[in-house]
């Protein structure tokens, strides 16, 4: 590694002992760096890396509750306010029992990237708990969130901090958080939380704007090789927010999806995922996928645990979590013969299984730029909050498929202009670096 950038990587590291996955997220940017700390050495001089790497702010609190059998629960919340330099801080909120310090700063510091790419005015934060909301109640779910809030609302506001959700936190409970927001400062706030309900304040096209987005980006970087989805065989994995609607765009589009999982294992269906029926026992019955092969037993089979990447495709979505597709998953698949993978997810790639993709000429579109639809559609609920307006679908679509076709083509200019062309890992990570450090240069050493 260049020494510029090693000396940082190792300060890093130093000071963020055991947090394995905010190193690879660093790691993974500072890989794309060397050609522009050469053409911006003022970038350097400034310490714009070691400001970068280090969270304006980070609040770690108790959140106490009461189950249902009167027991007082405790878990730990966390939100990390990475960067405020191109607008307020925003990223999601994460309950999973994985959560920790770590997981929270990995996603924090891709959101600054990520946000930075959409061109729109946000800075990067990211929050949660290490609650696990599997098989509670919807009222223990409720006195969860609203002891998160209580707690959290004093660093929140719409100029401040904007929380969305990200894995087990949905409508549902962005509306809790809302509620105790409300009740709390006494305020309607829309604009201080996204991902509301559309009839308090929520965004159209917001549910699905992730999967759809990521769809979205795939779709232009097949352009690119004079393809299209229509006729693909797609593998997408996870069954919660972003896969059901990647599933839906892709299939919209004339691909057959033919897998779908969960953390029991996946279902493969050869008729093309059902998503109606997918989405009827992941969002309503809240239930497991190995239902889903239950009741569709003509065509679909549920594999308990393995990978849904020993399944043929030639395009993969991962959808579901960090580091959940490895080397060898990549080697299996450019052996059947895929030809782009774009995340869902937020770095479910090992890194070597991005090398694998990319030295066998796989189109790969990393999460921070095939998954910013969210965020960005995020960004537009705070417009229309800001303007006390609702946009239609048609809309709201329109505007995410520009702004999903202006981050593809950010990405590819910037991979050319830095001699790197068709690589949209360094694509976005230049490009949302450059735009973050000449903001943090404008603003002085704060
Ligand atoms: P959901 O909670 O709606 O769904 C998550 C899915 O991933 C579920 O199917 C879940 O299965 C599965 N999953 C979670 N953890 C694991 C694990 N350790 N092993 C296997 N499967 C797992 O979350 P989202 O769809 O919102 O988020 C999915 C990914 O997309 C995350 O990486 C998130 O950060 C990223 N993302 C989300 C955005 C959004 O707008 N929601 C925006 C940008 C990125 P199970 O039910 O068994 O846990």
């Amino acid at each position: 590694m260049d020494t510029r950038l090693e000396a940082v990587r190792s300060i890093v590291l130093d000071r963020n002992p055991g947090e394995g996955e905010f190193h690879q997220a660093v790691d993974e940017v500072f890989a794309s760096l060397v050609a522009v700390l050469d053409k911006h050495p003022e970038f350097a001089e400034a310490s714009i890396l070691e400001r970068i790497c280090e969270p304006e702010r980070q609040i770690i609190f108790r959140v106490p509750w009461v189950d249902d059998t009167g027991k007082v629960q405790i878990n730990r919340g966390f939100r990390v306010e990475f960067n405020s330099a191109l607008g307020p801080f925003k990223g999601g909120l994460r309950f999973h029992p994985s959560v920790y310090q770590g997981i929270i700063k990995f996603l924090g510091f891709e959101q600054i990237f990520k946000n930075a790419l959409t061109g729109m005015p946000i800075g990067g934060g990211k929050g949660g708990a290490d609650f696990d909301p599997r098989g509670r109640s919807e009222g223990e779910i409720m006195r969860f969130c609203q002891s998160f809030m209580t707690e959290l609302y004093r660093h929140l506001g719409e100029y401040t901090d904007v929380p969305a959700g990200d894995i087990g936190v949905g409508g549902r409970e962005i509306g809790f958080l809302f509620g105790q927001y409300k009740r709390i400062t006494n305020r309607y706030e829309s604009g201080v939380l996204t991902g509301k309900g559309t009839s308090w304040g929520g965004s159209l096209v917001r549910p699905e704007a992730t999967g759809y987005g990521t769809v979205l980006f795939t779709q232009e970087m097949l352009r690119t090789r004079k393809q299209t989805f229509d006729g693909q065989r797609v593998a997408v994995s996870g069954s919660g927010n972003v896969a059901l609607h990647a599933i839906v765009k892709a299939q919209e589009l004339g691909a057959k999806v033919v897998t779908a999982s969960d953390s029991s294992g996946f279902v493969v269906d050869e008729a093309g995922i059902d998503v109606d029926l997918l989405s009827q026992i992941k969002e309503v019955e809240r239930g497991r996928i190995g239902e889903y092969a239950e009741r569709r037993q003509e065509t679909a089979k549920f594999v308990d645990g393995g990978s849904v990447w020993d399944v043929d495709a030639t395009v993969a979505l991962p959808c579901a979590t960090q580091n959940e597709l490895l080397e060898e998953d990549a080697v299996k698949l450019v052996k059947s013969g895929v030809t782009a993978v774009a995340e869902g997810a937020n770095m479910p790639c090992t890194s070597k299984a991005a090398d694998v993709f990319h030295d066998a000429g796989v189109l790969f579109g990393p999460g921070k730029a095939a998954n910013a639809g969210g965020v960005a559609t995020s960004a537009l609920e705070m417009q229309q909050n800001a303007s006390r307006d609702s946009w239609t679908f048609e809309y709201t679509e329109e505007r995410l498929t520009d702004i999903m076709v202006g981050i593809h083509d950010r990405c590819a200019t910037t991979a050319d202009e830095y001699g790197q062309p068709g690589n949209y890992v360094a694509g976005a990570n230049i490009s949302g670096f450059v735009r973050v450090a000449d903001a943090m240069l404008a603003q002085g050493v704060i």
